[in-house]
């Protein structure tokens, strides 16, 4: 029997496919270390850990409503009041599965069948399939490689036409890391005023931020482009809360209610008890967070300066976000000992994984070939144990 041609179409996430191989491997024994994984290696910190049993001693184990718990729209009214300096009404913040199901909603809300979406490169993989799932048509815009693969306002218009919809803007960029400027968002929200489209402002890692750079929410720049923006946000990254699924979106109000109504739908509001351990994870004060934060960044410049020092790869230094993209397109044409030769990104992942028990991801999901994506939201000593197999591993090509 046949499935719809819809989900042949649909690869499956390659982000999500590395962590399960690791897995499966580990489960078989076998010392891997993976970088595969977008996720902290924390724990959910302990407060809010209770408030997620308190809110079963209290009984809280029915539905919400379809937008989510009105506690929770009001600490995350709260939160983009106090973290970006912008006004919302609860009747504009939708709480969703995750924000992968914010990301969701927004492109069923704004696409009509042909719709064209700007998605500037390098792009978390799974932007295009979700566009394409919304009946969309994702316009990739990937800028210089000197400038981190960041597009400039005029390499973006370049790509505009008459059906432009939407752009995504991920700043902090998962997976390299670049953050957009004030001036920069300004001129592509500028863009986005003159050609008429939505801005999708992705910022589920705005706190993950590093050596002083500061985050900026586009919605907050002028009430221009706040008319026109849905930002998505989230808890999984900042809260170490990957497992609980809760992301959300604050939008004009038409847009949320586009939004809730598709949710009713399908998922119905998310699960209770995580939603009131949100509202713990957004009132908190910000110690846990600047912590996690703090070790992300010793990490960061841990691995940069350990590939970096290892002949035949290189990687440009992220400024946020737990990623960084290994530039290996130097190595292809090369050989390992058994003669089994690195042809692009993909044979890179699969042959280091194989050999040297190390998991990264291809950058081809990514839109850069040239390039694998590790992670470095896992312990210091594991990446250092990792980066050393990757230079052996390196060292033993010919
Ligand atoms: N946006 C980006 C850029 C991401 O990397 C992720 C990673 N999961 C998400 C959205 C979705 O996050 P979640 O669904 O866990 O909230
Ligand atoms: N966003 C993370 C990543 O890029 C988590 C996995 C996923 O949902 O893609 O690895």
């Amino acid at each position: 029997m046949k499935v719809s041609s819809r989900c042949l179409a649909i690869p499956g996430s390659p982000t999500l496919a590395i962590n399960a191989k690791a897995k499966e491997l580990k489960a078989q024994g076998l010392d891997v270390v993976g970088f595969g994984a977008g996720e902290p290696d924390f724990d959910t910190p302990e407060n809010i850990r209770d408030a997620a049993k308190e809110a079963l001693d209290q009984g809280m184990t029915r539905y919400t409503p379809a937008y989510g718990s009105p506690e929770l729209q009001k600490a995350v009214c709260g939160k983009f009041l106090k973290d970006n300096g912008i006004v919302y009404k609860p009747s504009q913040i939708v709480i969703s599965n995750g924000a992968k199901q914010s990301l969701f909603n927004s492109f069923m809300a704004l696409c009509e069948e042909g719709d064209e979406v700007l998605i500037p490169g390098p792009y978390w993989v799974s932007y295009p399939e979700i566009v394409k799932m919304a009946g969309g048509v994702p316009v990739p815009v990937m800028g210089a490689p000197e400038n981190s693969f960041k597009p400039t306002a005029e390499e973006i218009e370049s790509k505009v036409t008459d059906r432009t919809r939407a752009i995504i803007l991920t700043s902090p960029n998962n997976p390299n890391g670049y953050v957009f400027s004030k001036e920069e968002l300004t001129a592509i929200g500028n863009l986005a005023v003159k050609h008429d489209f939505y801005i999708v402002a992705d910022e589920i890692y705005e706190f993950l931020i590093y050596d002083g750079e500061k985050h900026v929410s586009i919605a907050s720049i002028c009430p221009e482009f706040y008319d026109r923006t849905i930002t998505i946000n989230g808890v999984s990254k900042a809260y170490a809360m990957t497992g609980w699924r809760i992301g959300y979106t604050a939008s004009p109000e038409n847009v949320a209610k586009a939004m809730t109504n598709y949710q009713s739908h399908s998922t119905s509001g998310p699960n209770t008890i995580a939603q009131y351990a949100a509202v713990r994870a957004l009132e908190s004060p910000a110690e846990e967070r600047n912590r996690m934060v703090k070790e992300f960044e010793k990490r960061k410049n841990r691995i940069c300066e350990m590939i970096n020092a290892i002949p035949g790869i290189s990687c440009v230094e992220p400024k946020g976000a737990f990623y960084v993209m290994m530039k290996v397109s130097d190595l292809f044409g090369k050989k390992c000992a058994d003669g089994e030769v690195i042809t692009d990104c993909d044979s890179f992942a699969k042959l280091l994984l194989a050999k040297n028990l190390v998991a990264v991801v291809p950058g081809s999901g990514f839109g850069t070939g040239d390039y694998v994506r590790l992670s470095y939201a896992i312990s210091m000593e594991t990446i250092e144990k990792g980066i050393t197999r990757i230079g052996e591993f390196v060292a033993g090509l010919e």
